[in-house]
């Protein structure tokens, strides 16, 4: 495990921080003073690579003055290795240009963050093996929870870019066609069985044209974010046959607001599980292609304190992102930069490490209590859900910045 690099921001050095130099996150904000532009975290500060470049301290071809990490991306591997090693440079204890650097300097206090990438297309994944064999057992009973084909392909749906949006966007509690089993017929009103999907999100930073190997994947991810599927299930129950989700689904996406490079988190790579059924070759493990990352979702309710409803970690995925890319590619769709892929919920063995209130609450059957002494099984009105995540190293965290989300009643 490597160990905290040690920056003249003295806030970057704490262990508590989120953005230590060893991190150096992507981001997209806005002060009072000005207008979206890209930013790298570091400590309680933000950077202005956008100034930085301006001034000729960096050099990007122009790639850092627009308002997403976009044309960064399409640079490449080397670029992004570059530009990692020259923040580094610029930001380390002792670093020779500290006063111009300083300049460019904004506190995070003072900032408005925004997306930090156009989403291009977004996929979403289905690959977390506790969180599928939770629903199938849910559904249609412990026999036959996983489906035939889940332990051969990530199985995923297309979703809708247009929804993804940032932390702290609020959301509107979706409406849709609903009948319960019971029910004669359909009736259309707001969703009673709204809840969250705790994801990691695969930001693509290269773009290809034909199947690529899990290798070429695994080097073509940028980056990751926390991702947060609102997912309305009771739309979903009435909806998902023979297609998959559709408006269940389409409501709203949230991510992080940083994007933490895969750079970033190599000391913290971490292997899929064993196989219990071996893999097709394009398919295989070549290496620690996960990363060990602590998860949690938070709950407050309107006006109350929050409680900590789920812990969970990335490594418990059963495929990596670079496994759902080569699979996603193996039949010539292409990919460009900035396609968004979900990883598919991500909940663990233990009761406490579920990440849906479906399973949480196994499909309302079972409401927690909050601190608060209330009860949830889905989500009311005037709730925010947190997602947070973290890689742990010595004396330091890789942190991604909050994934909030605050329910509206339906308009
Ligand atoms: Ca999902």
């Amino acid at each position: 495990m490597s160990e905290l690099m040690k920056s003249w921001v003295e806030s970057a050095n704490s262990p508590e921080t989120p953005f230590p130099l060893n991190n150096l996150p992507y981001g997209v904000f806005s002060t009072s003073d000005t207008a979206p532009r890209c930013g790298v975290a570091i400590g309680d500060q933000i950077l202005d690579v956008s100034a930085l470049e301006a001034n000729g301290l960096l050099s990007f071809g122009g790639s850092l003055s627009g308002s997403s990490w976009n044309a960064f991306m399409a640079l490449g591997q080397d670029s992004w290795a570059r530009l990692r090693q020259e923040l580094t440079t610029l930001l380390e204890d002792g670093a020779p240009n500290r006063s111009v650097v300083e300049a460019h300097l904004v506190p995070q206090s003072h900032a408005t963050l925004h997306m930090p990438f156009e989403v291009i297309e977004y996929t979403d994944f289905y690959a977390g093996r506790h969180h599928a064999t939770n629903v199938g057992t849910m559904f249609r009973g412990a026999e036959n929870a996983l489906p035939p084909n889940w332990l051969h392909i990530p199985i995923g749906y297309n979703g809708r870019a247009s929804s993804v949006v940032v932390s702290g966007t609020e959301i509107t509690r979706p409406c849709g066609q609903l009948k319960g089993p019971d029910d004669d017929a359909p009736r259309f009103g707001p969703s009673q069985r709204f809840d969250i999907e705790l994801e990691m999100g695969a930001i693509i930073g290269q773009p290809s044209s034909g199947p690529i190997s899990v290798d070429t994947a695994f080097a073509n991810i940028f980056g990751y974010v926390l991702l947060n599927d609102w997912s309305a299930r009771d739309i979903q129950a009435w909806e998902y046959q023979p297609l998959g989700p559709f408006q269940a689904k389409a409501t709203a996406t949230t991510i992080s607001p940083w994007i933490v490079t895969a750079a970033a988190l190599e000391p913290f790579r971490a292997s899929t599980p064993a196989r219990e059924k071996e893999l097709l070759p394009y398919l295989r493990d070549t290496g620690p292609m996960l990363y060990d990352i602590n998860l949690e979702v938070g709950l407050t309710p309107d006006g109350g304190r929050e409680t900590i409803v789920a812990r969970t970690n990335y490594k418990e995925m059963y495929y990596s992102a670079a496994q759902q890319l080569a699979h996603h590619t193996s039949c010539g769709c292409p990919m460009r930069v900035g396609d968004l892929l979900g990883s598919g919920t991500i909940s663990g063995p233990e009761k406490d490490n579920r990440g849906s209130f479906l399973e949480i609450s196994w499909g309302g059957k079972e409401p927690i209590t909050l601190e608060t002494g209330e009860q949830r099984s889905f989500i009311e009105d005037g709730d925010i859900l947190s997602l947070n995540g973290a890689a742990m190293g010595d004396g330091y965290r890789i942190g991604f910045g909050p994934c909030d989300g605050r329910i509206l009643p339906t308009a």
